[in-house]
């Protein structure tokens, strides 16, 4: 008898473990567009096109290559995998289930339930597609005071051997980070990613998007993410040929009107399986060694794939599903409308909100320094905030997205994730970028109706939670520098904080 082979919309990796361990004669492979997945947040049109597009065009390599594909499309209205294995089972004889973990706490719970729910062996391999497994991490992570990425990080480069020379690392650091943190100038050649023309399979999915989902936040249009392994494989040679050289000096920089900068746009074919961690770093150290890419950009890049990829995933599994529920600061505001619409008049958000609109997609610092700067600021409740977040990126999946948004943006976890919480006054983001150049507000004032909000909402952030955040040593200079302002500055900002807050939806 044959065995099911469940393959999900994030393992399309043709050597997938459960792939790897089935026969192409005799077993029958299953994927699944079940609706429930597309509506528990109500993702961005751009993001469930390019799943179902790159989930479809797998199918049919599968196809392709002698196997068996059973697949059960949207039109069928399957609520959940659940129902997608059930109605299978129905309609056919199993002698099995076979299956690589999820990639998330919500589904792996409800493939732990099939087992009993219907009476057969479900073998559930692990995802050898990450280069340390849940147990490496917890192993690593076991007895130490803090979890802190740069030392796993290490463990990571030694563990690969990427750009390393002997047991030393190549240029004679760990870290170039200090190298990365230039502002972009508006004048230097900036690339873009390469555009794929949907072929007959993803227009088909447009308009399947369009008539199911068509409510859903984000244009659909126009479509250009890879959809296709070998299409993926073109972007990153593509990233490494154009952008990988300056990756690492412009990485936290931010322009108007140039949405991805230096960055690679891979996160989203990393995360479905188009992509593998591996063979992205092995190119990028290829570059590097043949004299392409400087040490700052090499090791930058690939410390975000081995070091925070990695890091974030361990972290994700080690904290368990209760994790999703922190709330370290008890915020509670709703989600401003303006993270749906784009429409304020702050430059940094209006432009980050629209691209990602647009896109789905902004760049790390935009996410962090942005975004996520202003909701911690502003003590937005932080369910909402991962809420949105895992709806609007094509990279969202909760693994990644959700330590990023609670703990490393939101500080939710209080501080867990995170040494401080990443919160920045409009003079960050005027270093950082050009966007205060073009905004009604001035990044320079604190108090008055052209200052900009985030430096009232900034101190207001620390002051209202000095209970907690006080004798953090990290904070300590900036604590002491909110004391040395005079008792009447400091009630005039905090002043103007309360009045922010009281009209967010209008700034
Ligand atoms: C609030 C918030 C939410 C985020 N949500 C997601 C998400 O849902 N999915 C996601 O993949 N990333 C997420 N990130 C991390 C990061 O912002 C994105 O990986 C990155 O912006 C993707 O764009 P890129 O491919 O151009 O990345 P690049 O800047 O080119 O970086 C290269 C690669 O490194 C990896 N990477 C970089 N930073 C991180 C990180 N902090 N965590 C994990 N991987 C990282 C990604 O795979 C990325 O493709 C989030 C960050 C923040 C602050
Ligand atoms: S002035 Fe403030 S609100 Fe305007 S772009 Fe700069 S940081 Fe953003």
């Amino acid at each position: 008898m044959a065995r099911l082979i469940v393959v999900l919309g994030d393992q399309l990796t043709h050597s997938i473990s459960s792939l790897s361990q089935a026969s192409k004669a005799d077993d029958v492979v299953l994927m699944a567009e079940p609706v429930g997945e597309a509506t528990y947040v109500r993702h961005h049109k751009k993001k469930i096109a390019f799943i179902l597009s790159a989930m479809r065009h797998f199918a049919q390599e599968l196809k392709d290559d002698g196997w068996t594909v059973h697949y059960r499309a949207t039109d069928e209205r399957l609520p959940s995998f659940t129902a997608a294995v059930e109605a299978e089972l129905q309609a056919g004889a199993f002698e099995s289930i076979t299956i690589c973990e999820a990639g998330e706490w919500r589904v792996q719970e409800e493939i732990d339930s099939w087992e009993q729910r219907f009476g057969l062996p479900v073998t559930v391999l692990k995802d050898s597609r990450f280069l340390a497994s849940k147990q490496d991490f917890a192993q690593w992570a076991e007895g130490r005071k803090a979890l802190r990425m740069e030392y796993f990080y290490r463990e990571m480069r030694r563990k690969t051997g990427l750009l390393m020379e002997g047991d030393k690392p190549a240029g004679g650091k760990w870290n170039f980070d200090s190298d990365n943190r230039k502002p972009a100038k508006a004048d230097l050649f900036m690339p873009r990613p390469i555009e794929f023309t949907p072929d007959a399979i993803t227009q088909n999915v447009l308009s399947l998007v369009d008539q199911h989902y068509g409510d859903h936040f984000g244009s659909l249009e126009p479509f250009w993410f890879a959809v296709r392994r070998e299409q993926a494989l073109a972007a990153l040679d593509h990233f490494i040929e154009t952008a990988l050289p300056e990756f690492g000096t412009y990485q936290d920089a931010m322009l108007t009107g140039e949405r991805f900068l230096y960055h690679s746009v891979l996160s989203l074919y990393l995360n479905v399986g188009l992509l593998e961690p591996m063979e992205v770093c092995r190119r990028t150290e290829e570059a590097y060694l043949v004299g392409r890419v400087p040490i700052n950009a090499a090791e930058g890049f690939i410390r975000q794939i081995i070091g925070w990829r990695e890091y974030i995933r361990g972290f994700y599994w080690l904290q368990g599903p209760d994790y999703g529920s922190s709330n370290f600061f008890g915020a509670s505001r709703p989600l401003p409308e303006f993270y749906w619409s784009g429409d304020t008049n702050m430059v940094c958000l209006r432009e980050a909100i629209t691209q990602t609109k647009e896109e789905a997609y902004a760049h790390h610092i935009q996410r962090l320094m942005v975004t996520g700067n202003f909701a911690m600021l502003a003590g937005i409740d932080p369910h909402a905030v991962h809420e949105w977040y895992l709806a609007v990126y094509a990279d969202a999946f909760e693994w990644v997205e959700m330590p990023n948004t609670l703990g490393m943006s939101q500080f939710a976890d209080g501080g867990l994730l995170a040494s401080k919480p990443y919160a920045g006054s409009g003079r960050y983001i005027d270093r950082m970028s050009d966007y205060c150049q073009h905004c009604v507000y001035d990044p320079a004032e604190r108090t008055g109706e052209k200052a900009c909000p985030f430096n009232a909402l900034y101190w207001d952030f620390l002051e209202r939670n000095r209970e907690v955040l006080a004798g953090n040593p990290r904070l300590g200079p900036i604590f002491a520098t909110w004391g040395r302002m005079a008792d009447e500055k400091r009630a005039a900002v905090l002043s103007h904080a309360a009045a922010l807050l009281n009209k967010l939806d209008a700034l």
